[in-house]
């Protein structure tokens, strides 16, 4: 088995006019909100956050690395071909998803009504049981720039394992 954690953080701006804030896209759901991510990609900080864990777990370079946000080919791109990637790389190199589990902390938008469709999703993008995805959703208290809904923030933990391992 393999474990790799996955982090990302995306500044929150009003959406246009007021600020530059791009639709709000978590799990590759689109949410109703007041602001948006500051993103080169379209800031889909939970699909990032699920990229870096899996492509941590198999040792590869990070999600920066391979998708650069210099990248004129990467302005406002869907974030599931970051995820479509790093799921083909995993498979060649003989792994699957035991589990993953993900935390995604903002004050606003409110999460809870769209964890189900979340986590489907994120689940047909990888292509395994929605039983093996969890998503939680906290706030950060309204102190520091999360809580004052100024940023969100995301921490995955992925657990793989060998497609040639018995049980588990
Ligand atoms: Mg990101």
């Amino acid at each position: 088995m393999r474990i790799g954690h996955g982090y990302d953080l995306h500044r929150l701006e009003p959406r246009p006019p007021h600020g530059n804030g791009r639709a709000f896209v978590l799990g590759g759901i689109r949410i109703e909100s007041a602001t948006g991510p500051i993103a080169h990609s379209d800031g889909d900080v939970l699909l990032h956050a699920v990229t870096d864990a899996i492509l941590g777990a198999l040792a590869l370079p990070d999600i920066g690395q391979l998708f650069p946000d210099n990248d004129p080919q990467h302005d406002g791109a869907d974030s599931s071909i970051f995820l479509r990637d790093a799921i083909r790389r995993m498979r060649e190199a003989g792994w699957d998803i035991a589990n993953i589990d993900c935390t995604v902390i903002c004050e606003q938008p409110k999460i809870g009504s769209y964890k189900s469709e979340i986590a489907t999703n994120i689940a047909r993008l990888i292509g395994c049981p929605v039983t093996l995805v969890n998503l939680k959703g906290k706030t950060h208290e309204r102190v520091d720039a999360i809580g004052e809904g100024r940023a969100i923030e995301v921490h995955v933990v992925a657990l793989l394992k060998s497609r040639n391992s018995i049980g588990v």
